[in-house]
């Protein structure tokens, strides 16, 4: 099954002669529970389809199908609910809160929300991302591969259909990149998420099931299995 489909997705930022035109036209489905790595040069576009697949920018035509609604077709409030219950975010810096405990960063998505936590959900994250013996630390007592492990967690613990992660290697060491991937990987054979990363890095991209390539707002290469020395 298609997890989220983009059909002739269009994006301009400004118009006129001054206007960049980052998605030139976009046809792309992504299955469910696969780890799709999106790779391309600096302004190809990867970001600006990343966010308008998550309904965080408006694209200017096109349509983006997810569960059977045309998601440019949602008003604030429906968008909100879908990034709140079915979408999960990972940045490259992190994110996490300073002030508050592994714990509850992993559980603030939750607790924004109102919504109880399913402890065994909860657990079963923590464990897989070998958290469990660091769930009491502040950000600052964690390395950067547990930060993003505790980012990834957060990200999970809704239990999203849809995983974005934006360069989420980016800011970390062979060795935790390695580890931070891997994560992804089983996460996405043994929960069954979809996962969406951009990345610049072929190696991270040779973790994935699937890498597309951009060049100036377009996709230009899509392929399975992706060896990190066909990618470099
Ligand atoms: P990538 O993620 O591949 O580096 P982006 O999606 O960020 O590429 O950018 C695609 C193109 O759109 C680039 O030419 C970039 O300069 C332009 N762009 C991105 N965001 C904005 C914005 N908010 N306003 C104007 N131009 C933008
Ligand atoms: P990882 O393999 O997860 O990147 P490191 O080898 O970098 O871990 O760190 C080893 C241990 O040192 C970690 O268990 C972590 O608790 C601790 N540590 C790492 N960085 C910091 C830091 N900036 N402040 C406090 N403790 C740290």
């Amino acid at each position: 099954p298609v997890a989220i489909e983009a059909i002739e997705l269009v994006k301009d930022y400004g118009s006129g002669d001054a206007a960049v035109h980052a998605l030139r036209g976009v046809n792309v489905r992504f299955e469910q529970g696969k780890f799709t790595a999106i790779m391309g040069p600096s302004g190809s576009g990867k970001s600006t389809l990343m966010h308008t697949l998550a309904g965080l920018d408006a694209a200017t035509s096109g349509r983006i199908m997810f569960g059977g609604k045309d998601l440019t077709r949602m008003n604030d409030n429906e968008l909100t609910l879908l990034r709140r219950h079915r979408i999960g975010f990972i940045f490259q810096s992190f994110n996490l809160l300073p002030m508050f405990t592994a714990e509850q960063n992993i559980l603030m998505p939750l607790t924004l929300a109102g919504a109880k936590p399913d402890r065994a959900w909860f657990d079963m994250l923590a464990a897989t991302l070998g958290l469990t013996d660091r769930l009491s630390h502040r950000p600052n007592e964690l390395s950067g591969g547990q930060q993003q492990r505790v980012a990834i967690a957060r990200a999970l613990v809704t239990k999203p259909d849809l995983v974005f992660a934006d360069e989420p290697t980016g800011n970390l060491d062979s060795v935790s990149s390695a580890e931070v991937l891997g994560f992804l990987k089983r996460s996405v054979k043994e929960l069954g998420q979809t996962i969406i990363m951009v990345t610049h890095d072929a190696v991270a991209a040779s973790y994935a099931d699937r890498a597309i390539v951009f060049a100036d707002g377009r996709i230009v290469a899509d392929v399975d299995r992706p060896d990190a020395d066909i990618m470099n």
